[in-house]
């Protein structure tokens, strides 16, 4: 992976990697071989959660061995800091009609699952045949729902997270697995 951002490249705010991107990798893979097995015939709507689930969204999707249609929404249920506010606004809809669809939303990580839980109720609300889940991070510890994806991904501590589409005030999208940032990144917030 010639040219991509990796923990060495940001050291100085990382604490500690915590998913190895071949962990990602293994994850995503088996997933998507899944659920090729599970919808091979069925007409697939991925629907992806802007911003944080577009890195796994377009690995996820390539990974599939079958053809399936993708819609991204943004949601948001945080403020610029790192903890839910518990309401979720839509900031950009869908443009695809899921009325009578097959729907697979693509999450990147369930904290209380305020989010997913709204989201999965929105579009069975909208019509959707079914609605099922993959979520490539998940804190049980955090839940303030109960709720279980139908895809499970990768088991996490209590922690914040950033990389592989997470951010921290809109930084280390891009970098290339999985960490913890030290506790003076936050502390250089300015409120
Ligand atoms: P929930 O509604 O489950 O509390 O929060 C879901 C959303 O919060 C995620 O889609 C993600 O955008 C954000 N989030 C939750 N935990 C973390 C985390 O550890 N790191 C980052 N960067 N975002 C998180």
């Amino acid at each position: 992976m010639m040219g991509s951002m990796k923990i060495s490249d940001v050291a100085d705010d990382i604490e500690r990697e915590l998913v190895p991107r071949s962990q990602i990798d293994e994850t995503i893979n088996r997933v998507a071989a899944q659920v090729s097995k599970d919808y091979a015939g069925r007409d697939l709507l991925l629907v992806g959660v802007l911003k944080g689930a577009a890195t796994t969204m377009v690995h996820f999707a390539e990974a599939l061995s079958i053809n399936v249609q993708m819609d991204y929404m943004s949601l948001s249920s945080y403020g610029s800091g790192t903890t839910s506010s518990g309401t979720v606004t839509v900031r950009q809809d869908l443009s695809t009609d899921v009325r009578g669809r097959d729907v697979l939303i693509v999450e990147d990580i369930i904290d209380s699952g305020i989010t997913l839980a709204w989201l999965v109720d929105e579009l069975k609300r909208r019509g959707a045949a079914s609605v099922k889940v993959f979520a490539l991070l998940d804190k049980p510890a955090r839940h303030k729902i109960d709720i279980v994806p139908t895809y499970k991904g990768i088991v996490i501590p209590d922690e914040f997270v950033v990389g592989f589409g997470l951010d921290y005030a809109e930084k280390y999208r891009n970098l290339d697995s999985i960490a913890v940032l030290k506790p003076s990144v936050y502390s250089k917030e300015t409120h």
